[in-house]
Formats: structure tokens, sequence, C-alpha cells
């Protein structure tokens, strides 16, 4: 049976207690998040109407610095699933060694059936709600799964009309302009690239004519097919939440950008055949990237998927049953929190940029992001050689650790 997303991270929890030997005191606070709030978010829309929109924010820890996570607008955001993203957020941050805890923010809403001012309308009172425990010493948002920099614009403007003066460290992802980074918007896909030629390197293999399929065609999805094929690999399958297509010849990302631009979806794309969602997974390629969902890779298809190596761009992709079948089968798992860490190691950079007023060329956010995320490669290779381990498990050993090493010299009262 399909676990909930946030008992796939209670499972790896146990896991990594069990392998550190970590005793209640230890592994009960690692358990439960910090702080879960319910907002409800009435707004008018543009019929008249009034519509009512429930939204969350989970802190998951606060002990290694300020909450860091995403805000998602997509229909099926719940509790659970955000408190699940709060604390893969809260390892993920631990993992690449940033002053950061985990938090997570969602609307259940589809944002593609709002007008631009419905959307402006909901995200500003969303901030209102949540504004007193956001900010760039307690919890900085960023974009995820249905928002964008134009969203994080409006989280901005709404936090500092209220405190009656420009915050732009309160949250990351913003437009360039409005203080945002150079290179935040392909980072998650950019350190996406760089974990899967560290990858590569191990057995002594390149991206050179590798075949890639990549479920997910947004900014994650997007950003790593290009970056994928400028670094020599051949996409061979992408998809949306409309469909996918399948060219075992390659796909030209550039020539597919502008047919997304036109048409608003991947599907349709001259010269290549169409694919289901569900059949682009089990495509026989090198390199799998799931960038849409969770628990895209169940025990249901897990046996039939016939990549050689999992790029995890998506948050939480793979169930823990299908994780085991893979493991089994000595498919090479690059797990999200490792995988898709880019995002929020440049969003630090972001923070740290904001808060000293001075900004980096992109050239220098690329090089420093290559080197975070080289390094936590290196370190969970070798948490995953010292045990003997998947290299999941080798990074939530790694990022658990930190945390618990952190509360241990706290104590239990941060
Ligand atoms: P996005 O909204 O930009 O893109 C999501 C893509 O997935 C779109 O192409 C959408 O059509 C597709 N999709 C949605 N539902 C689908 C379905 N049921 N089946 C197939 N495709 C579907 O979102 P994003 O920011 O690219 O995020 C994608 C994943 O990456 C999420 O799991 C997110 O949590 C994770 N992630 C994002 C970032 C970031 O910086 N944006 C960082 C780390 C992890």
């Amino acid at each position: 049976m399909t676990e909930s997303p946030f008992d796939s991270y209670l499972a790896m929890v146990e896991r990594v207690g069990a392998l550190l030997r970590y005793d209640e005191s230890t592994v009960g606070p690692l358990r439960a998040p910090k702080r879960s709030i319910i907002v409800s978010i009435p707004i008018e829309m543009d019929n008249g109407q009034v519509e009512v929109f429930t939204g969350y924010r989970v802190q998951y820890d606060t002990i290694r610095g300020p909450a860091k996570g995403g805000i998602r607008y997509h229909p099926a955001v719940t509790l659970d699933e955000v408190k699940a993203l709060a604390a893969w957020m809260s390892v993920k941050c631990a993992v690449v060694d940033i002053p950061f805890g985990g938090a997570k923010g969602g609307v259940a809403v589809d944002p593609a059936r709002l007008s631009l001012r419905e959307l402006e309308r909901l995200t500003r009172r969303y901030v209102a709600e949540i504004f007193d425990i956001i900010g760039p010493d307690r919890d900085i948002p960023a974009p995820d799964v249905g928002t964008n920099p134009q969203v994080m614009a409006w989280v901005m403007d709404t936090i500092s009309m209220k405190r009656g003066y420009v915050e732009p460290g309160t949250v990351t992802g913003k437009p360039v302009p409005l203080g945002g980074s150079r290179g935040r918007e392909e980072a998650t896909a950019r350190g996406l690239l760089y974990t899967v030629q560290a990858a590569l390197r191990v057995p002594g293999l390149s991206l050179e004519g590798a075949r890639v399929a990549i479920q997910g065609y947004g900014n994650v999805g997007g950003h790593a097919a290009r970056l994928l094929h400028d670094g020599g690999a051949r996409i061979i399958a992408v998809s949306d939440v409309r469909g996918g297509i399948h060219d075992p010849r390659g796909l030209d990302p550039q020539a597919l950008h502008r047919h997304l631009g036109t048409t608003g979806s991947v599907v349709g794309f001259p010269g290549a055949a169409p694919i289901t969602n569900a059949d682009l997974l089990t495509l026989e390629c090198d390199i799998l990237v799931p960038a849409a969902l969770e628990q895209q890779i169940t025990e249901e298809n897990a046996d039939r998927v016939r990549a050689r190596l999992i790029a995890e761009g998506a948050n939480g992709p793979t169930t823990p049953d299908a994780d085991a079948i893979l493991r089994e089968r000595g498919i090479f798992i690059i797990p999200d929190i490792l995988c898709n860490a880019g995002g929020v190691v440049v969003s630090y950079f972001e923070w740290v940029q904001d808060r000293y007023g001075y900004f980096w060329k992109e050239e220098e956010v690329q090089a420093r992001l290559a080197e975070k995320m080289q390094q936590a490669f290196d370190d969970v290779l070798t948490v995953a050689n010292q045990h003997q381990v998947d290299m999941r498990t080798a990074a939530y050993a790694m990022g658990v650790s930190r945390i618990a090493e952190a509360r241990r010299l706290r104590g239990l009262y941060g």
C-alpha cells in the first residue's frame, strides 16, 4: 500500500535512527513539525463572487537557522503533503549544509483557473494570514509548483508594505530587479545537472549521448532538459500534466520551449510521438528525471523502470516500496534531498546577497553552487560507503545527524 508522503519521511527517520543508534530523545523531536498553521483565504473573484481557499504553512524546525521552503499552489495540496515537504526541506538544508531549518507552504487551488488579478489577491491574502511568522530571520518562502517569481514579488511587496520598509530577504526566487539572485530560476535544474555529472563520474561515465526521459516540464524539468542537452545528453521524452512526447532521435529543448510558449504544453510538438506520463516512467533510457509531483514511481511500476540512473528533480517522487524494489534492482538513485537542493542553495545565496545589499555575477553564483553540490554529493557518497547503504539512506543520515547535533548543542528548549 502506498503510504502518505509524510509517512515516507517518518520511515526514513526510523531507518537512520536505527543506523546511527539514536535513542528516543534524539529521534522523537524529528517526528513532528515545530509549528503548523491552517488559514482560510476568502477572495473576491473577477465575477464578483467570493471564493474561500485553504492555505497552510508548516515550519518543521528552526534548529539550524530560520525556516526555509517554497509555496505550492496546486488543487491537491493537503496538510500532510505540506508537512512532508517541510520535513524534507529541513533535512535537505542540512545535507547541503546551509544555515536554515525547513518549512513549506501551500494553497489548495488550481492557479491556471485564476486570472492574474485573482492570483495576486489570493497571494496577498495568504501572506497577510501568515505574516506574523514570516521574515528574513524567521521563515523565508520561495517558489514551488504553481508559483513563480511574480508570485514571490507579491509576497515581498505585501510583507514590505505591512512592515513599513522594503524587506527583500523575506522571500527568495524574486525577480532580479527586486533583489533576486542571478541564476536562481534555473538553480534547481543546474544543481541536478551537477549531481548527475558527479554520479556518472563515479563509474567513469559521462553525459555524452546519455538518453534522458523527464516527467514534468516546469521550472525544474524544463531547465533540466536544456542543461542536460547542452551537457551532451539526448532528451528522448518529456511530459507535463497534459501528457508527454517521445522522440528516440532526441528533442530540441529550444524548439520545444517555443512550442510550449505558443501552445501552453509540450503535447503536440511536431515530429514527436505521443506518450503517456505512465509510459514515460518505464521507457528504456539511461537517466530518468521525475520532475513533477510526489509518488510517481510506486510498487506498481518500479519493477518496469528501465533507467540506469534516477535523478529526483521532484520532491518525494519515489514511494518507500518502490525505493526498495529499485535498490534491489541496482538502479542508482540520486535522492531528492540531494539532487534538487540546488534551488535552496541559490535561495540561500539570494538571502545572503539581500542582507549584504551586494549582488554577485551569474558566474559566481554558478561556481559557488557547483562547489556546494559537489561537496554534498561527496559527503553523501562517503556516508554511503562508510555504512554500506544506498544514497537516500546516506543523505538522510547526513542531514539528520547535522540536525541532531545542532539540537544536542542547543538543548530541547530550542
Ligand atoms: P512547476 O509548476 O514549474 O512545474 C511542474 C510541472 O509538472 C509542469 O510541467 C506540470 O504540467 C507538471 N505536472 C503537474 N502535475 C503533473 C502530473 N500529475 N503528471 C505529470 N506532470 C505533471 O513546478 P517546479 O517548480 O518545476 O516543481 C516540480 C517539482 O520539483 C516539485 O516536486 C517541486 O517540489 C520540486 N522542486 C522544485 C524546486 C524549485 O526551485 N522550483 C526546488 C526543489 C524541488
